[in-house]
């Protein structure tokens, strides 16, 4: 059983090195009387969320730290090949949090969902079908009350949440502008996504003077992905009464000392609000969400760009990489199709 290892707690940027590709001797059995299910995993997810994981946690959080000397654990799309759960047989594909190596002994199954629908990509229930997507739906449509005609501003603009983000808000007949780190983004955002317009914010030397371009009359909606200088722009650029979703800092992650943000008090000024959220809290939306998703992508409505690495041990690159604006899409790993 080929594993990801996490060697030990990171400070600063994450590199490859702070993982390792290790050959387990150790026979997975589902153990006698266990609910546990033993399952081949599939296709791996990268989310930004795991470099918090690979904090040495003294704070309480929603999520524990890695713990160095074990796999990664992270979502996953796998096959069931032995099940001591009654919600889950051989045979069934299923969704939810696995570990980083070919097999995997799940032993919390009742947090995976089961997959019904496999006329679609099986890879996209690590993006825009699993937990990326729901953060999407949720982010979007319950924290931020959108109404057609509002003005939205999308950060990570072209990665696993933020392409879905801006298509509902077309959908729901929003004016859409996205950033994203390159021109090869920035044209996705365009001519892939619809979005109306789009900028390379690394090429952006004033990103208030760049907000007030696309946004001369202001933001009724910021979907927040990276926090730090951009969010400060949009604090100055917010509309009354706007909404922010916040949804994550990825320009922290790796930051030891966050950075201060200035511009709070126009959260007053403007009667704006901003909520902070947790998709997982919002799990129980998941087949209202699949009901709204699914058929959009059969007519074409949604489409979606997934950046996929072939095999385990491209894994920890490919982590590592979404720091840097590698990924183009959502960033997958193969680590096997059957
Ligand atoms: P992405 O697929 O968008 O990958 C991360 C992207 O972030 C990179 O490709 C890069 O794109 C951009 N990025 C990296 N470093 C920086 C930086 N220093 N400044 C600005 N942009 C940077 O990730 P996801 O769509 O999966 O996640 C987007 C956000 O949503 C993250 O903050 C994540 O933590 C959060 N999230 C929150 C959840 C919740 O429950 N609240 C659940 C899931 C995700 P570029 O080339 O454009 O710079």
């Amino acid at each position: 059983n080929r594993q990801v290892i996490f060697r030990d707690y990171v400070s600063g940027s994450p590199e490859e090195t702070d993982m390792e590709v290790r050959e387990s001797a150790l026979e997975l059995r589902v153990p006698e009387g266990s609910n546990g299910v033993l399952v081949r995993n599939l296709y791996l997810s990268c989310d930004p969320y795991m470099r918090i994981r690979m904090r040495k946690l003294d704070v309480p959080s929603y999520r524990e730290s890695f713990q160095p000397g074990s796999p990664i654990i992270g979502y996953g799309v796998a096959r069931v090949l032995e099940s001591g759960h009654p919600n889950f047989k051989k045979g069934d594909l299923i969704w939810g949090i696995t570990g980083w190596e070919e097999y995997s002994l799940i032993t919390e199954p009742e947090t995976c969902f089961k997959i019904e629908h496999i006329d679609v990509p099986l890879s996209y229930y690590t993006g825009l079908l699993g937990m990326p997507g729901m953060t999407a739906y949720v982010g979007f449509f319950k924290v931020c009350s959108p109404k057609k005609g509002e003005t939205v501003f999308i950060s990570a603009a072209s990665g696993a949440v933020g392409q879905l983000v801006g298509q509902f808000a077309k959908l729901v007949g929003c004016y859409v502008v996205g950033s994203a780190g390159s021109k090869e983004k920035v044209d996705l955002l365009k001519n892939k996504f619809g979005f109306d317009d789009a900028f390379n914010y690394k090429e952006e030397l004033d990103l208030d003077a760049t907000l007030k371009r696309y946004f001369p009359e202001g933001i009724d909606i910021y979907f927040e992905n990276v926090g730090g200088k951009m969010l400060d722009a949009v604090l100055l650029n917010m509309k009354l009464r706007g909404r922010i979703a916040a949804c994550g800092m990825i320009s922290q992650y790796n930051l030891e000392q966050p950075e201060g943000i200035c511009n709070l008090m126009n959260l007053i000024l403007k009667q704006v609000r901003m909520e902070g959220f947790v998709v997982s809290d919002y799990y129980h939306l998941y087949l209202k969400f699949l009901e709204t998703v699914l058929p959009q992508i059969k007519e074409g409505k949604i489409v979606y760009v997934e950046d996929i690495a072939k095999g385990l041990e491209n894994g920890p690159a490919a982590l590592v990489g979404l720091f840097s604006g590698h990924n183009v899409g959502k960033q997958v790993i193969m680590v096997s199709r059957e």
